[in-house]
């Protein structure tokens, strides 16, 4: 008969709230995605001591301290680094990766390359508000071409980075976007990014109220149209999702663009996993190897 230790808890909203309230603006677009992770992780019935939130520099990378989860706020660009280390070390962990599109496309461009083709089992979440926020309304790498910003007055000369191409090509093996005004869709694609064994990367429009007055609520809601809405369309197809990738104006496509289940996480293709998470096995090297190692250098 299970005891009362025995039987699992109940995960409930309350236990993810964290021990600072968020200090975003009003109305800012990340609030949304908060609200929809730990919808998620409840309705996953997922407990908060085995998640961990990982994030770099930002508004939006203030994350792991508003949610009560194992977390690490990190340096700029640098979280899918550290969160690739920490999902090695203990691969029973659901990991998030939380950020802002400067963070994410920009600074840690080279990390976002590299964690999508080697199939880094975590779901990265990137709140793209097509702008600098925390530094007060720069160009970011998702900034329209023509945007006026404080960096750029006379006009962004540079082109946008298209995040779904890119990490389409780059190998993602779940390709999605969401919408913070559109919380139920919003928690079905982070649910299934967690779902999903291997790189899931989730972008989400989520407006900077203070700083970005192009791509507000107002602009994104007609524009917004749910792949899901398409009967013929196939999240399989992946010449499919590239086209659906390319879609910005009148339409522009939300849901999940692409998803393929054939090819193994890192850590599964890791033979020296198989046993279980390094955090449990016992890595100490014995005394001779480690003498013969030392008598090599000699
Ligand atoms: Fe959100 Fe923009 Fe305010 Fe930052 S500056 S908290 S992104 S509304």
């Amino acid at each position: 008969m299970a005891t009362a230790l025995e039987t699992p808890k109940h995960v409930a909203k309350s236990d993810f709230k964290g021990k600072v309230d968020p200090d975003w603006c009003a109305g800012c677009g990340d609030f949304g995605v908060l609200a929809a992770v730990e919808k998620a992780l409840v309705e996953l019935q997922i407990p908060s001591h085995e998640v961990v939130t990982i994030s770099g520099i930002g508004c939006s990378s203030n994350f792991p301290g508003f949610i009560n989860t194992y977390g690490m706020h990190t340096l700029h660009g640098r979280a899918l680094a550290v969160a690739a280390g920490v999902k090695m070390a203990n691969h029973d962990l659901t990991v998030l990766v939380t950020g802002g599109d400067g963070d994410g496309f920009g600074i840690g461009g080279n990390h976002f390359m590299h964690t999508m083709r080697r199939n880094v089992d975590l779901l990265y979440i990137v709140m793209d508000n097509q702008i600098y926020g925390l530094t007060t309304g720069q160009t970011s790498p998702t900034s329209r071409l023509g945007m006026k910003t404080k960096s750029m007055p006379f006009g962004n000369l540079e082109g946008p980075v298209n995040p779904i191409s890119l990490a389409l090509a780059a190998g993602a093996t779940f390709v999605a976007r969401g919408f913070s005004g559109e919380q139920k869709h919003l928690t079905e694609l982070i649910k299934q990014g967690i779902q999903h064994k291997g790189f899931s990367f989730l972008d989400v429009f989520s407006p900077c109220v203070t700083y970005n007055h192009d791509n507000t609520y107002q602009w994104f809601r007609p524009r917004v149209k749910k792949l899901e809405d398409d009967p013929a369309y196939s999240p399989a197809d992946w010449m499919a999702a590239m086209g659906k990738s390319l879609l910005w104006g009148e339409e522009i496509p939300i849901g999940k663009f692409f998803e393929r289940t054939d090819l193994p996480s890192l850590h599964a293709a890791e033979p020296v996993l198989n046993a279980g998470p390094l955090v449990h096995a016992d890595i100490r090297i014995p005394l001779e190897v480690t003498r013969s190692f030392v008598e090599e250098l000699m």
